[in-house]
């Protein structure tokens, strides 16, 4: 062993480490809790509690905490110590199984869409067994669910945990049917994570960066990012320094950190993880981003993890890498290479590509946030349409399959699926397109929609229970059929004919494709408000309760939340413009106008002719400043309508509709002004200063 691995998990409660410390019966039994979910016994739970607390006060903690995703996207804790009074005013350290497994936050400041009135505020946090516990910053952390006295789902790890039980159910099904000595499977995430990083001085004077962490004003620099000179590029001391400790932080935490690079955009990064299944894949990249916001600020450095932090440069996204793998470390997304293995295989990517297709509307909503709306469409992040890429030799083996015809690959092959060998194709080959919204690459899907602030979640609870309602269908029609090859067969054939409008391999970010997508009836679902409407039709919410991933009542809760957070932002997005505009953006301006006036006069009382570039500004400026004052008016008042529309569907409208075209208008006359007034007057830095100020 050497220093670099033995320092892996250190403050994790792990498995090796809860070998070491608990009785082997007790063991055993949460190793059976944590593999098959079974009922933890409160016995075996005290045991547990008494050794975590033991560990974590032996590494410094002092607290633990249930630690939950509610439905705010990020995480929530809150820290009760191990102290308790003892006998004669000493103090003892406590902490019972029923503290272990259940916590009673008061809830009712969360997101519940309705689900929990205020009256009943109370929610219950319950332990997660399958994620380990870990020590952040003193604390003994508990991975949770979040759930309302109802048993509602108030969180994001409740429908994820369940949509992975719906996902193995179907998926051992078909297995079954192929012969396999799993006996469990599940979905492998693997997201990768960008970022920028900003001077902490220079971000502090910036009310939008502070509140919205976005900008909302600002003239373009002089270089963006058009020289693409910061992509893998050498990366600066000051990051350098972040990135290390970032690593050795997570590390210890039982993250495996693997990769970090510069990104396209100056002072943008990306890290990423080795893949985990979709649940401590998912806890892991809620603390990686928590953990680089606070590593960032030791080193000076503020991390901005919002989807478009600055116009005109490459927003941030998160990559959410996708694959199905079984308890034996078979990956079925991989095609093996008997033609039994490419059976299966052809199959489970079927069901990947049926599953995209049927539920385009919800992979759309669930990266659907007012962040995210710049990115999407915006020829930096795939569009606003859901196509997949599957790679030229794939798309053309399934086009074979379909048609009955020969492939034309190495050798002239009819494809009968079950009887032959699929022709190699090359990996590097599928992960060459960028642009696909949704794209094999080899061995995994990358669904590349999603933003960097959200949580994957949300994207991996749809994608897995979409898939299992593939394979649940495959699997009614493969169980009844009497000559399995050919059901098979047919199946593969018949899924490739119904759903290959999804297959799209050439470049989406051309405006051509919009209008291909819409000649082949694929939805194009613009903006996050377009989107909303879609979470409780019909078929969606008869997938989401046929596999009893959400009932119907907390997907209406869902699409309430989601709406209401899009108005909200976009609100605060609005009052903090208002706010520069009005006190630091009109004043600045003014004072120039002043300054230019005064030397306008001066030269004029000296008999000297003006120059054109002091009076063309002086025009040009006090026109400015007008325009300003008109679209902060205007601004103003669509505020108000916004905010006082009761319906929030409408109100999300009225954000999308009123309120920012006229942001935008409001920056384009601040934007103007900022490229004329004298550097040393404007109120707060500049793009050049943030985007260079490292
Ligand atoms: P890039 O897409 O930038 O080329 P990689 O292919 O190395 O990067 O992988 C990106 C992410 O995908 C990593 O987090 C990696 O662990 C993850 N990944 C790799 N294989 C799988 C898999 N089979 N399932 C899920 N995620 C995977
Ligand atoms: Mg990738």
């Amino acid at each position: 062993m050497d220093h670099l691995t033995d320092d892996f998990g250190y403050m994790v409660f792990n498995a090796e480490t809860m070998r070491s410390l608990l009785p082997e019966d007790v063991y055993k039994s949460l190793k059976h809790t944590i593999q098959r979910g079974e009922d933890l016994d409160i016995t075996v739970a005290n045991v547990v509690a008494g050794a975590m607390k033991d560990w974590a006060i032996s590494k410094g903690a002092t607290h633990y905490t249930h630690w939950f995703q509610p439905m705010t996207g990020i995480t929530a804790e809150k820290h009760d110590s191990f102290i308790a009074p003892g006998p004669d005013g000493k103090a003892i350290s406590e902490f019972s199984g029923k503290s272990l497994i259940k916590g009673e936050p008061d809830a009712s400041s969360f997101p519940s869409g309705g689900l929990r009135a205020t009256f009943e505020a109370r929610g219950y946090t319950a332990w997660d067994p399958t994620s380990y516990a870990f020590i952040k910053d003193g604390s003994l952390c508990i991975p949770s669910v979040f759930c309302s006295y109802g048993g509602e789902a108030l969180d994001k790890k409740t429908p994820l945990l369940r949509s992975g039980e719906a996902l193995n159910t179907q998926a051992m099904r078909i297995l079954k049917l192929f012969g396999t000595d799993a006996r469990h499977v599940e979905a492998k995430v693997g997201p990768e994570q960008e970022y920028f990083l900003i001077d902490k001085e220079l971000f502090s004077r910036r009310e939008d960066l502070v509140i919205c962490g976005r900008t909302l004003f600002g003239a373009k620099p002089p270089k963006g990012q058009e020289l693409e000179d910061h992509y893998f590029g050498a990366i600066k001391p000051r990051v350098s320094a972040f990135m290390k400790e970032l690593d050795e932080e997570l590390w210890k935490m039982g993250v495996f950190a693997k990769t970090k690079h510069n990104e396209v955009a100056p002072c943008q990064h990306e890290f990423a993880p080795v893949f985990a299944g979709a649940n401590i894949a998912t806890d892991h990249n809620q603390l990686t981003m928590e953990t680089m916001k606070r590593v960032a600020d030791r080193h000076g450095l503020v991390c901005i993890l919002q989807e478009k932090p600055f116009d005109g440069i490459n927003g941030s996204g998160k990559h959410d890498n996708w694959s199905i793998a079984t308890d034996r470390g078979v990956n079925l997304l991989e095609p093996g290479v008997s033609p039994h293995e490419n059976a299966q295989f052809l199959l489970f990517i079927c069901a990947v590509i049926k599953a995209v297709d049927e539920y385009q509307d919800l992979l759309r909503i669930s990266v659907a946030t007012a962040g995210n709306d710049h990115r999407l469409g915006e020829s930096e992040a795939p569009p606003a349409v859901i196509s997949m890429f599957l790679g030229e030799e794939l798309t053309e083996i399934l086009d074979c399959i379909e048609r009955g015809v020969p492939y034309g690959g190495t050798e002239k092959n009819f494809l009968e699926v079950g009887v032959h060998v699929l022709p190699s194709f090359p990996k590097d080959s599928t992960d060459r397109n960028r642009t696909s919204p949704f794209a094999f690459t080899g061995n995994k899907f990358e669904f590349r929609m999603p933003g960097s602030a959200m949580s994957v979640a949300g994207p991996n609870i749809v994608i897995n229970t979409a898939v299992a309602e593939s394979l649940r269908q495959f699997a009614d029609e493969l169980e009844s059929a009497s000559d399995f090859k050919s059901a098979l067969n047919s199946l593969i054939r018949r899924t490739v004919k119904e759903h290959k409008r999804i297959i799209f391999n050439g470049d989406g970010y051309s405006s051509d494709w919009e209008k291909e997508a819409e000649r082949r009836g694929l939805l194009n679902l613009r903006t996050a408000v377009d989107a909303f409407p879609y979470y409780t039709s019909e078929k969606n919410i008869s997938l989401f309760e046929r596999h009893k991933v959400f009932t119907e009542k907390e997907i209406r809760s869902r699409r309430d939340i989601l709406t209401g957070s899009y108005a909200k932002i976009v609100i605060i997005e609005a009052l903090t413009m208002c706010d520069m505009a009005g006190k630091d953006i009109l004043p600045a301006i003014g004072k120039y106008i002043g300054q230019l006036a005064s030397t306008v006069n001066s030269v004029r009382a000296a008999s000297a002719p003006v120059p054109y570039h002091e009076s063309n500004t002086l025009v040009r400026l006090c026109e400015l400043s007008d325009a300003v004052s008109a679209a902060l008016k205007l601004l103003d008042s669509a505020v108000s309508r916004a905010r006082t529309e009761p319906d929030v569907s409408k109100r999300a409208l009225v954000c999308r509709d009123e309120l920012i075209p006229r942001m935008a208008e409001l920056r384009r006359a601040a934007d103007e002004a900022e490229t004329l007034v004298e550097r040393g007057c404007w109120p707060f830095p500049t793009y050049g200063d943030l985007l260079y100020g490292i």
